[in-house]
């Protein structure tokens, strides 16, 4: 196989990949904050993190994988100013934090099985590692943080390179980046602990040498991964906004507390951001899309993996129905393919489908590069001079590492039906009459392509109804 180069944000640039067990390669990925629904670009980051995965097993690699839940800490802004976000979500909502917390995160769960994300070997949540974070806490206060009256803070000067990651390193934090709580000694300090103000109502609060309050956000990550994966493991990944603010504080406390330069990871890799017109996607402004909304629209959850997989995870990718829907077609048009193949049965080839697996290698092994795989996978179902036994058995690699579910998506499943119907019964009977004539011209992929139009619109086609309907609307 070809050696696996990745991109590493540390050092900006393509690295071999050189596991420290290939047996066992560790990765961390920052997870959800489970105070709303995970957005598209937030399952961006995830399928990003599961195409890594899946390479990583195709090339015969063991895995342990943590994807944390964050249930505390993480706070309105990325200084340390603002409501934590769970219990701002709580209050406004009037539900209790807990529940909040297990509903978003059952959410999130239920949209990575639809978009075919593999599970991870554990989704630990920060509420359960609060004893971990005091702990961590306590071992590095003395060296490296400082009181203040609203919490502890971690001295950003006490760590070698602090902001290499970001790339801030020479000219120091951008400015209005991240604003001064006051009394910080460096603008880049962040809060280790927040101590509750007297008479703050918190729902969620633990008792520590600092007083009663919550950890800071970044804590949960340095402890949790050390925890599961050891105090240097080989890959953690986030969005890129997370390579600014959020990694570089682990990296400080990773450093802190080992005492050393090690940032605990030996590869650091983002992804880019799913944006729209108005911009980056985003929780906060309460202005984004989730998977389900997808699905009430007539789209297939894996038709919005195939659209990112249609972008190199470090591209920004714009989302548009439009691209959606092309990327349904494209999904629909290889389902169909593989479904032909099948029925073609075997047939003998005169060339063997060896070279397509070798480019699909070729192409992930250059960090991942998705986009190039896709077009060899098109090009190997066309290749007649393979037979279609071969195609189908190579296709299965496509699948493995594309997680596409090519070999089990049926037509069927990608008629999906949206709840609410947009289109009315003029509009249906033309298209049924449309229909029936190319049935009669034995056009079946048009008569097919007039059912999944009305498919998508809400309305179901009734051929040989016994009661004499030939269409219903599903709500
Ligand atoms: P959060 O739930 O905000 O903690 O974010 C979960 C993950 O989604 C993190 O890795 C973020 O960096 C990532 N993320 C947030 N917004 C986007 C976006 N628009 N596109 C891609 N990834 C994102
Ligand atoms: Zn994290």
């Amino acid at each position: 196989m070809t050696p696996l180069t990745l991109y590493n944000s540390l050092t900006r640039s393509l690295e071999l990949f050189q596991p420290a067990d290939p047996e066992n390669v560790r990765i961390y990925s920052c997870g959800p904050t489970v105070y709303h629904y995970a957005h598209l670009g937030n399952l961006r980051a995830y399928l990003f993190t599961d195409t890594l995965g899946r390479v990583l097993t195709w090339k015969g690699h063991g895995l342990t994988h943590i994807i944390n839940i964050t249930d505390v800490g993480h706070l309105t802004s990325d200084a340390d100013a603002g409501d934590d976000k769970m219990e701002a979500a709580a209050k406004a909502s009037g539900k209790d934090i807990w529940a909040v917390a297990e509903y978003y995160t059952q959410a999130f769960k239920a949209n990575l099985k639809d978009l075919n994300v593999r599970d991870p070997s554990r989704f630990p949540l920060a509420t359960d590692h609060v004893d971990g974070m005091i702990a961590f806490g306590e071992a590095i206060a003395e060296k490296h943080c400082y009181r203040l009256s609203d919490g502890l803070y971690f001295d950003t000067s006490t760590v070698p390179d602090y902001g290499r990651l970001a790339g801030t390193r020479d000219d120091g934090p951008a400015e209005g980046r991240i604003q001064s709580v006051a009394g910080k000694r460096n603008a880049a300090d962040f809060a280790i602990w927040r101590t509750s103000a007297p008479g703050e109502n918190r729902q969620m609060e633990w008792d520590s040498p600092w007083g009663r309050g919550a950890p800071g956000w970044h804590l949960e990550c340095s402890v949790m991964s050390r925890q599961y994966l050891g105090a240097h493991f080989d890959i953690h990944t986030g969005g890129i906004d997370h390579r600014e603010i959020h990694h570089p504080n682990e990296i400080a406390q990773n450093q802190a507390y080992s005492g050393s330069a090690d940032s605990g990871a030996t590869l650091w890799m983002h992804n880019n951001f799913l944006v729209d017109r108005g911009g980056k996607m985003s929780k906060s402004t309460g202005e984004f899309l989730i998977l389900p909304a997808l699905v009430e629209r007539g789209f297939h959850p894996l038709a919005y993996r195939l659209m990112c997989l249609q972008a190199h995870y470090r591209s920004e990718l714009e989302f548009s129905w439009y691209n959606l829907a092309a990327a349904q077609t494209r999904l629909k048009r290889l389902v169909q393919t593989v479904a032909a193949l099948r029925a073609r049965g075997e047939a003998k080839g005169a060339a063997s489908a060896a070279p397509y697996t070798e480019r699909l290698d070729a192409a992930l092994s250059d960090d991942l590069n998705t986009p190039r795989a896709l077009p060899v996978l098109d090009e190997l179902l066309a290749d007649k001079r393979v037979s279609p036994a071969d195609r189908l058995a190579a296709l299965a690699d496509f699948d493995a590492v594309l997680g596409l579910g090519l070999l089990t998506l049926s037509r069927e499943d990608l008629r999906v039906r949206p709840k609410a119907a947009g289109i009315d019964e003029a509009g249906i009977a033309e298209r049924l009459s449309d229909r029936r004539d190319a049935r009669a011209a034995k056009d079946f992929p048009r008569s097919d392509a007039i059912r999944d139009e009305l498919a998508t619109l809400g309305v179901e086609v009734m051929d040989g109804d016994p009661l004499g309907w030939d269409w219903k609307v599903v709500l």
